[in-house]
């Protein structure tokens, strides 16, 4: 990144967009963790909600004056124009803004003729005395105002007049922003270009362009790139693409792409690294885990399924990858298989900080081909692989050893299930036996386990369970059928994930439920 380069704000709204996703919702304490990821990441605005469209928004904001303390980010709250016909002095919308208390406010407008007549079945005089009003008010009591012209370039396309006249209200009126909404996501890159190149060359000395997109072409990020290429210095989006539908344009991938790739700065010094972490951080908050296959911050997105070209990436990675992993806090990886040879576990050996020698490295190749015919796949359970590379090395577990499980579901008379598991272990010379109920047989052994060894490893309690997956494979010939358990874990700073197979649903269960926790102990900070 060169000195002196130009800025390009980001605007965060996965706090309010974002939460439109289906089967995501978020409470007032998780949006404030949210907040505080986001500040951490340093992006400019940070849009929190709408206060008076529901009573969590309003608390959120109340709460984060409190409780948060910001060191990068501009908290916004979000909101509309006044009433068609309505006044701005009792105008319960723009009072609910306003009491919000925050520096900022961003009002959504509309800019297009068929929704002035058609939505809100008013005239365009009305439509654009909506916005001026609302930002005159707003700016007399103080707010920062950003403008989403919803409909923007829809609207554009069939009576450009009047999208320019809504969009000169508000800068007449002092809005400091006025972003350009692409809220139905059907618009092209080169629309965009050509569309905010025209409002930039109108009004592009007098204000802040923005630009707002949605994903329902799959062009979201290309389109915000082809705001910025034409005059745009403010871009909104959400953190891993959150938002309804196809979701708002991915900021995960806008941000490296201007800052990295076309020499923006979107992030303060220092702060674009933190990008990958961020983001599992977020998605680990929503319970909505990160793509694998996403640009930039997917633990695929530097994963090389190495084979023939191991050694080649391994000397010149910058022929296989297109920007260094570590600049946005993602890491090279290399996919290890039963295809693997010699050279690819020597490389994930040097990746996990491990010395193999050659009889170790023929004994970890030994034990995948082996393991993988019995149905195990370490490509998707690196930290199983690591733990059986470790123990290649002469590593051998000494956090606890044990004895047996055991666990029981039972059928209650009025149709209710109970499951029960016992865990004897040793940790030390210490032998703990530990019975816990559950709702279910992996629910149950988990909390025995981690009832046995609760005390000696408070560092347990950062790690959880976020996915269980079982997978029936075909039953190979008259062995029967195995079942494939991958278990994902999280201490709140690493993802990881384990497996176990076995015949026995419960047992494979128990491996892959043992390593995780062994994988946890290990790498807890
Ligand atoms: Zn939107």
């Amino acid at each position: 990144m060169t000195a002196g380069a130009i800025r390009v704000e980001v605007f965060d709204t996965t706090l309010r967009d974002g939460l439109q996703v289906e089967g995501v919702s978020a409470t007032v304490e998780d949006k404030l963790r949210i907040a505080e990821q986001l500040d951490a990441l340093g992006v400019h605005y940070i849009e929190g909600g709408w206060p008076g469209a529901n009573p969590k928004d309003i608390e959120f904001f109340a709460r984060a004056a409190r409780e948060l303390d910001m060191t990068t980010s501009t908290l916004v709250a979000f909101g509309s124009t006044r009433r068609p016909r309505g006044k701005v002095d009792d105008d319960a919308t723009l009072r609910n803004l306003v009491e919000a208390g925050t520096s900022a406010v961003c009002i959504v407008a509309k800019s297009s003729e068929y929704h002035v007549t058609q939505a809100l079945q008013t005239t365009l005089d009305e439509g654009e005395a909506m916005i001026a009003d609302s930002v005159e008010y707003l700016t007399g009591q103080g707010r920062r105002v950003l403008v989403d012209l919803e409909h923007f370039f829809d609207g554009y396309k069939t009576n450009p007049e009047f999208s320019l006249r809504a969009l000169e209200a508000a800068v007449v009126k002092g809005a400091s922003h006025v972003v350009l909404c692409d809220t139905n996501g059907g618009s092209l890159p080169h629309e965009v270009e050509e569309i905010v190149g025209a409002v930039h060359a109108h009004v592009g000395r007098d204000v802040a362009i923005g630009i707002h997109c949605h994903d329902d072409t799959g062009c979201a990020v290309a389109n915000s790139m082809a705001a910025v290429r034409a005059g745009a210095r403010h871009v909104q989006g959400t953190l891993n693409g959150l938002g309804e539908r196809t979701g708002n344009a991915n900021l995960t991938t806008i941000i490296p792409n201007l800052q990295l790739k076309l020499g923006y700065t979107c992030l303060p010094e220092g702060r674009i690294e933190r990008l990958t972490a961020v983001s599992h951080h977020v998605a680990e908050l929503l319970n909505r885990a990160v793509n694998p296959q996403s640009p930039y911050v997917g633990s695929s997105a530097f994963a090389h399924k190495a084979g023939l070209h191991t050694s080649a990436i391994a000397r010149a990675r910058d022929a296989y990858e297109h920007v260094n992993p570590e600049l946005v806090g993602n890491g090279t990886r290399f996919v290890v298989s039963e295809m693997a040879g010699r050279a690819t576990i020597t490389m994930k050996a040097a990746e996990l900080g491990l010395e193999l020698d050659g009889p170790a490295v023929n004994g970890v190749i030994d034990d995948l081909k082996r393991l993988e015919h019995e149905g195990y796949h370490f490509e998707a359970a690196d930290a199983s692989l690591e733990l059986l590379m470790r123990r290649a090395s002469g590593w051998q577990q000494e956090f606890f050893r044990v004895e047996s499980m055991r666990v029981i579901t039972d059928e209650l008379p009025n149709g209710d299930f109970t499951t029960e598991a016992t865990v004897k272990v040793w940790v030390g010379n210490d032998r703990r036996v530990f019975t816990a109920e559950g709702n279910g047989p992996v629910n149950a052994i988990d909390l025995a386990l981690r009832s046995a060894l609760n005390g000696a490893y408070p560092q347990l309690d950062r790690v959880h369970l976020t996915d269980f997956k079982v997978r029936i494979l075909d039953g190979a010939g008259a062995t029967g059928a195995v079942t494939r358990v991958l278990i994902d874990a999280t201490d709140g700073d690493r993802d990881w994930t384990t497996i176990g197979v076995s015949t026995n649903i419960i047992e494979a269960s128990w491996r892959a439920l043992e390593e995780s926790i062994v994988f946890g102990l290990l790498h807890a900070g």
